[in-house]
């Protein structure tokens, strides 16, 4: 079985630690709440390509080379009407690292990180810089997601969700090593690290399924009818990002559903795999909507799944039924 070593663990710990600064720095510096109602997408940017930027340097000063399937590509940052983003990415990248760096090397960062893994079915990484973007322009749930993918399979995740809370602090890191279990941690590390387990309900009736805040990206009327069907009466939690992976594998939700809203739509693998691994390490079980494991082995995206469903793993097989009844009803 492979195993994540040691050094990975902790330069995936720290590159998620500098990572979501970075992304809090940048949501702190927004001038006025009004940049966010007007829909400028400019600070999610800067943050998304800052925290890849991050991540690649991180990780490849730690470890030496490697393969890493970001989200991001440098492409927009280098024409030169870019240069006022660029500069701000830059900028924040040195903050994080605690030295000047330049931007040629920043660009160089994020293009090493948008690769395709090769082969597929080797040893690679996979980030979401900030999964959830909707989440981090309203000041709601966001996610950086990094996982170790290894035979079609993740052994490492790292989610650092800035805005979910940890003994009544915002700022939770969780981290999952298949063989290790899954950890709640502090982003701040002010609390000791503890383990998390899924909870331990034995029917789905008493609990509540999560599921995504954008209506286009789950199907919430067909899971409201799959809730229906299970005898879930709590209204679905919903919060954006793989922070619901993280909800599920400590126990605030038994389920997470993502339903397909349009055929066609192939999950990305860095939407999945670090959430994916803490359900896992923590007790609980991932399949798509048919009940198929999830396949990273085909690149990008996830393209012989479709959906997501994730429990707590004691009735995993009764909510993958009731998803089906619903969708093929
Ligand atoms: P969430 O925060 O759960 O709404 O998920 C955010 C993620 O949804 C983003 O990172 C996108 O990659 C992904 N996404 C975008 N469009 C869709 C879609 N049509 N169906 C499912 N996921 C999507
Ligand atoms: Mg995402």
């Amino acid at each position: 079985m492979p195993h994540a070593s040691a050094e990975e663990v902790q330069a995936a710990i720290t590159a998620v630690t500098r990572a979501a600064s970075v992304c809090q720095g940048v949501h702190r510096a927004l001038v006025t709440q009004d940049t966010i109602t007007k829909k400028d997408k400019s600070p999610v940017t800067v943050a998304d390509f800052a925290s890849q930027a991050i991540v690649s340097l991180t990780l490849t000063e730690a470890l030496g080379d490697l393969t890493l399937v970001g989200e991001e590509d440098a492409a927009d940052l280098r024409p030169d009407d870019a240069a006022a983003t660029r500069d701000k990415v830059t900028a924040h990248v040195g903050d994080a690292l605690d030295r000047p760096i330049d931007p040629d090397a920043v660009l160089v960062a994020i293009d090493d990180a948008a690769v395709e893994p090769d082969p597929p079915t080797g040893r690679f990484w996979t980030l979401d810089p900030i999964d959830g973007t909707k989440g981090f322009l309203r000041g709601d749930q966001y996610a950086v997601a990094l996982a170790l993918i290894e035979n079609g399979k993740p052994i490492l995740g790292v989610l650092g969700c800035p805005n979910l809370q940890i003994d009544g602090v915002a700022g939770l890191m969780m981290v999952a090593a298949e063989g290790q279990g899954t950890t709640a941690h502090a982003l701040d590390a002010s609390v000791e690290p503890r383990k998390v387990t899924v909870d331990s309900a034995d029917s789905p009736a008493g609990g509540r399924f999560c599921e995504s805040v954008e209506s286009g990206h789950s199907d919430q009327s067909s899971s409201a009818k799959i809730a229906e069907r299970l005898g879930i009466t709590q209204p679905p939690y919903r919060i954006d990002s793989q922070c619901k992976y993280a909800a599920v594998a400590r126990g605030d939700a038994s389920i997470y559903l993502r339903l397909p809203t349009r055929p066609g739509y192939s999950e990305k693998i860095w939407d999945h795999g670090a959430g994916a691994a803490c359900v896992t390490a923590a007790g609980g079980t991932v399949t798509d909507i048919e009940g198929k494991p999830l396949d990273f082995t085909h690149g990008r995206t996830l393209k012989n799944n479709r959906g997501i469903v994730a429990t707590n793993g004691k009735f995993h097989d009764q909510v993958v039924a009731a998803v089906q009844a619903v969708l093929n009803g």
